[in-house]
């Protein structure tokens, strides 16, 4: 079995190779190390190697990780799991970044509850593409009224798009649903020029990262390709 410091090397050099031939700058993608159902040592031992950006999907295995781990004050801690409006106060505590705000609502309060002592958070807005089967993400159409709120929250700021397309489609339809999302941050650029630094784009997993760095992923989630397959479904 490959250690997690081997498959970071590798997931290293994949994204280098993938960013490399889109003709893009070296460095303009980061791995971010999904890290749901993994335990605290193992975390630990992606840290040792060097990664410091780790994705949690759910808030209290999330909390528990971070006590474990708060001797190692580098880690940068991003949620990327569905969001309970009840859990709003403490993502905007515990967490620097979140990628999957998909209603004004969470918006809102994560803005109202983000203490005024830290900087604002980060969030991208998880938008569904084309997957049925998943209640998570917004619809393409309400971006545009979306963005135009969260602009005037004080507390967050406007990173970018997540999607997670639906994987049991082609190489073609999963490339069109990346380039959606890619077409999607442009035009949200293009007519909202003041709405937040929109440099995100949150996409591409373990098994289609060359594809989602093809069509301009700044940030791949990388579960499974740096820790192994998980045990249970998730
Ligand atoms: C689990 C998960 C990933 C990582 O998936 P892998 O296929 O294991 O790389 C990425 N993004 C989200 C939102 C996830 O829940």
């Amino acid at each position: 079995m490959s250690s997690i410091a081997d498959n970071l090397g590798s997931v290293t050099r994949r994204i280098q190779k993938a960013t490399l031939q889109a003709g893009r700058d070296a460095g303009s993608v980061s791995l971010l190390a999904v890290s749901k159902t993994r335990s605290a040592e193992e975390l630990r031992e992606a840290a040792t190697a060097g990664q410091l950006a780790f994705g949690e999907n759910y808030l209290q295995e999330a909390l528990d990780k971070m006590s474990e781990l708060s001797d190692l004050a580098d880690i940068e801690w991003h949620f990327i799991g569905p969001i309970q409006s009840n859990k709003t106060r403490q993502i905007a505590a515990a967490f620097s970044w979140v990628h999957s705000v998909d209603r004004l609502k969470v918006a809102r309060r994560l803005s109202e509850q983000r203490e005024t002592g830290l900087p604002p958070l980060n969030i991208c807005l998880q938008v569904n593409i084309n997957n049925e089967q998943s209640k998570s993400g917004c619809r393409p159409e309400e971006l545009p009224e979306l963005v135009s709120e969260i602009s005037q929250l004080p507390g967050l700021t406007l990173r970018g798009l997540m999607a997670i397309p639906d994987p049991d489609q082609s190489e073609t339809g999963l490339r069109q649903s990346f380039r959606m999302l890619a077409n999607a941050l442009k035009e949200l650029k293009r007519d909202f020029p003041e709405a937040g630094p929109l440099d995100t784009l949150s996409m591409g997993m373990s098994g289609d990262l060359e594809t989602a760095i093809a069509e301009g992923s700044t940030c791949v989630r990388i579960g499974t390709a740096v820790f192994g397959e998980r045990s249970r479904k998730s």
